[in-house]
C-alpha cells in the first residue's frame, strides 16, 4: 500500500484467492485492537524471502499486520472449511480468528500466502473471540521456526505483534497477540471437505484446479511431456499423499508429535501446518502423547503415518467425483483409482522413515544382521528411557570422531549393555565422511524442548521478559551445531521441569 510517507511499499499486494467460488471465503477485515506494536520481527525470513524490514517496521506496516488499517483495496478474506476432529466431522469450522491479508512477492517471483492470526472474529468464528494469547503466538514462533532449522516443510512466523489488548483464557486476563504467519497455500483437507459440502463437484473441481495452477503445475497433463496418470486430479491427489508421507516420515525422525492432525490441520501442500499442543519429545517412547485433549491417543507419535492415510482417505471421498465422470452411476472405478496415490502414500512412507532411520545411525549395508540392528534401535532408545535427540546426537558425535564415548555410554542404563550395543554400531556402521555427514544432518544437536518453550512463554506473559524466547528462536535457527553459549540448551528436563501435558492456550 503506498501511504506518501512510506518510502518503502507495503509487499503484500495480491490475493489470490478471490479466484475461488463464491462461498468458499468470506471477505472481512481484521478487527482494530487497541495499541498495536511490533514484539518479534523474523530478520532471517525477511531475508530468505528478498525484503527488506523498512516497511514490516514502519507505523504504516505495524498497523497493517494488527488490523488498525482501511484495508478497502486489499480483500482481506477468512477462508472456510471443514474437518474431522478427533474422528468426528464438523461440517463448518474455518478461519475463526485468521484473516489472510494476500500474498507477498518474493525477490525471486513467488507469492507467499500473508495470514494473521488471532486477528478478531470472522463468519466462522463460532463461540470464539477471534483472538490468540501471546502464549499461543510464541509457541508457533519457536516451534515454527525449529521445524524451518531442522529443514521440513512449515509454515512461518514472520512477525509476532502485540495488540495491547488483553483476552480472558481460563478466567484469567492474559496479553493478547498476533502471529503474522507465512505459508505457501492454506488450503487444507478440510477446505475440500468444506467445498464438496457446499457447492458439490464444481467446488471441490475448482478447488484442485487452483491448487495445481498455484501449487502442482507438474501434474497437468495438458502442461507436461510424461504423464503416468491419465488423470490430472489422480495425479494431484497421488502429489499430496507422497508430499504427506515424506512430511510425517520427517516429523517422527526428529520426535515430533503434531497433537492435533484433525483434517483442518493438515495442508495440502505438505507443510507443517498450525502448532498447537504439539511437542518434541524427551524421552522416546513410541505411543507417547502431550496434547491434554487428545484423550484416546489418537494422535500418539507412532500413530501419525496411520492418521495422514484416514486423513488422505477423506480427502479422497471429496476427490472421487473428479476421478470418474459416471461416479454417480457407480463409484467403483472412481474408488480404484484412488487405491494407487494411497498405496503411493505408505509406499513413500515407509521408505523415507526406514531410509531416514538408517542415516540416523550411519548404517547403510543392507545385510540381514544391519537390517536387525536397525529395527531393533528404537526399541532399545525405548527401553532404555533415553533423551531421543541426545542419543542420537551423541552418537553423531562419535561417529565425528569424538574419542570419549562417554556421553553416549551414560545414557544406558547398563554400561556392560550399553558397551556391547557401541561395539555392534561400530562393526556394522559407515565410516564413511558422506555417511558421518548424513548422520549430522539428520540429528540435531537441538530441538524445541517443552519445557524451555513453556519457560519462555511464562517469561514473556509473567515478567516481560523476552530473552529466553530471542535466544531460542535463534538457536533453533541451526539445530545441528551448538555455540558454547547454548550448550546449556541440550539438556533434558530435571523432574520437576518436566512438561507431561501441553494444551491449546489458544
Ligand atoms: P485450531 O484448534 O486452532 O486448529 O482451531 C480449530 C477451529 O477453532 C478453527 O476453526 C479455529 O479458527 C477456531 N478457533 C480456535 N480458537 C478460536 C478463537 N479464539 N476464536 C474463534 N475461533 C477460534
Ligand atoms: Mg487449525
Amino acid at each position: 500500500m503506498n501511504t506518501p510517507n512510506n518510502k518503502v511499499d507495503n509487499p503484500i499486494q495480491h490475493q489470490v484467492y478471490l479466484s475461488l467460488p463464491d462461498g468458499l471465503y468470506s471477505e472481512v477485515p481484521p478487527v482494530r485492537v487497541e495499541q498495536p506494536s511490533l514484539l518479534a520481527l523474523n530478520h532471517d525470513l525477511l531475508a530468505h524471502y528478498g525484503l527488506s524490514p523498512e516497511w514490516f517496521e514502519s507505523a504504516d506496516g505495524i498497523h497493517f499486520l494488527t488490523g488498525n488499517h482501511d484495508y478497502a483495496s486489499q480483500h482481506p478474506i477468512a477462508m472456510g472449511y471443514a474437518g474431522h476432529q478427533f474422528g468426528h466431522y464438523s461440517p463448518q469450522l474455518g478461519d475463526g480468528r485468521a484473516h489472510m491479508l494476500g500474498q507477498l512477492k518474493t525477490g525471486d517471483g513467488q507469492f507467499i500466502d500473508v495470514q494473521l492470526k488471532g486477528s478478531g472474529r470472522t463468519p466462522y468464528s463460532r463461540g470464539g473471540d477471534g483472538r490468540a494469547t501471546l502464549g499461543a503466538v510464541i509457541r508457533e514462533y519457536l516451534i515454527s521456526e525449529a521445524m524451518a532449522g531442522l529443514k521440513i516443510p512449515t509454515t512461518r512466523t514472520l512477525a509476532m505483534m502485540s495488540t495491547g489488548d488483553s483476552v480472558m483464557r481460563d478466567y484469567q486476563m492474559v496479553p493478547g497477540a498476533i502471529q503474522v504467519r507465512t505459508a505457501t497455500s492454506h488450503i487444507r483437507v478440510g477446505s475440500f471437505q468444506y467445498a464438496y459440502a457446499k457447492l458439490g463437484k464444481s467446488g471441490v473441481q475448482a478447488l484442485a484446479d487452483f491448487l495445481i495452477t498455484q501449487h502442482y503445475p507438474d501434474v497437468d497433463v495438458d502442461g507436461r511431456d510424461s504423464c503416468d496418470n491419465e488423470n490430472k486430479y489422480v495425479a494431484l491427489f497421488e502429489a499430496i499423499c507422497v508430499r504427506q508421507a515424506n512430511l510425517i516420515a520427517q516429523w517422527m525422525l526428529v520426535g515430533f508429535i503434531h497433537g492435533v492432525m484433525n483434517t483442518d490441520n493438515m495442508s495440502l501442500v505438505g507443510e507443517s501446518i498450525d502448532f498447537g499442543p504439539c511437542a518434541f519429545m524427551d524421552e522416546f517412547k513410541a505411543n507417547k502423547v502431550f496434547s491434554s485433549i487428545d484423550r484416546e491417543s489418537r494422535y500418539a507419535w507412532d500413530q501419525q503415518a496411520n492418521i495422514g492415510y484416514w486423513n488422505l482417505q477423506r480427502l479422497a471421498e471429496t476427490f472421487l467425483p473428479l476421478f470418474d465422470d459416471k461416479f454417480d452411476e457407480d463409484s467403483d472405478n472412481a474408488i480404484e483409482m484412488a487405491q494407487a496415490p494411497l498405496s503411493a502414500y505408505i509406499t513413500v512412507f515407509q521408505q523415507a522413515f526406514q531410509d531416514g532411520l538408517k542415516q540416523k545411525l550411519g548404517v547403510t549395508a543392507s545385510t540381514q544382521d544391519a537390517d536387525d540392528f536397525i529395527n531393533e534401535a528404537l526399541p532399545t532408545v525405548a527401553a532404555e528411557s533415553m533423551d531421543f535427540t541426545q542419543f542420537f546426537d551423541a552418537l553423531t558425535r562419535v561417529a565425528q570422531g569424538d574419542e570419549d564415548d562417554t556421553p553416549l555410554l551414560s545414557l544406558f542404563s547398563n554400561q556392560e549393555k550399553g558397551e556391547q550395543w557401541i561395539a555392534r554400531w561400530h562393526s556394522l556402521r559407515d565410516s564413511s565422511s558422506e555417511s558421518v555427514k548424513a548422520m549430522r544432518a539428520a540429528n540435531p544437536a537441538l530441538i524445541a524442548r517443552n519445557h524451555q518453550v513453556e519457560q519462555a512463554i511464562e517469561d514473556a506473559m509473567e515478567r516481560d521478559d523476552f530473552a529466553l524466547f530471542n535466544r531460542l528462536s535463534q538457536a533453533l535457527k541451526n539445530p545441528y551445531s551448538v555455540s558454547d553459549d547454548n550448550r546449556d540448551l541440550q539438556a533434558a528436563p530435571m523432574p520437576e521441569q518436566r512438561v507431561l501435558r501441553t494444551f491449546c492456550g489458544t
